[in-house]
């Protein structure tokens, strides 16, 4: 996890109650052809992304075409490692919605590894969530305080959050 990718998404929190949802895709490389998960990069929310004070429903050819940009620009190393988004709550629940298009994501989406990161943005609080193609549960694995300094060596444990009891099954032949 970078520095940048957090105060990106912190400058997306919805603190003012005209603030509507924000999101994207999470981008990053796996080091080594291993599982472990670098979380370098992410999309911002596009024009055509349908956002309201309670919802935010990316527009997935714009951010398609985002993330085919990093995977060139990255010498075919940068991959779709989960997605992102904000509530107008202190310490974020992902709904029922939330979860339905997380489980989809898992589904129908191509990635490297046993699994995807999903991140939710509260006001006061920042929360990620890992979920695998085995499992049918998220566990949450981090949680920071939203906008406030970060030092990224702080949670370097971040690199393996395949090592938080998940299978190591791996999970990349999707259709
Ligand atoms: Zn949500």
């Amino acid at each position: 996890m970078t520095a940048s990718v957090l105060s990106t998404m912190w400058g997306y929190a919805q603190h003012r109650s005209k603030d509507r949802e924000a999101g994207g895709m999470l981008i990053g490389h796996h080091p080594l052809e291993t599982e472990d998960i670098v979380l370098d990069c992410l999309t911002t929310p596009q024009p055509q992304d349908r956002r309201s004070r309670h919802q935010f429903h990316r527009d997935q050819a714009a951010h398609q075409e985002l993330l085919d940009l990093q995977w060139i620009l990255s010498g075919k190393k940068r991959t779709y490692v989960g997605e992102w988004h904000t509530h107008p709550e202190d310490d974020p629940h992902p709904s029922s919605l939330d979860l339905s298009s997380w489980k989809k994501a898992i589904k129908h989406t191509a990635f490297h590894g046993p699994g995807l990161l999903f991140i939710i943005v509260g006001r006061r609080t920042t929360r990620l969530w890992y979920g695998t193609a085995r499992r049918k549960t998220f566990s949450l694995i981090y949680e920071w305080p939203t906008g406030e300094h970060y030092d990224p060596q702080e949670d370097a444990n971040l690199r393996q959050p395949a090592h938080h009891g998940q299978s190591r099954t791996r999970a990349n032949r999707k259709e």
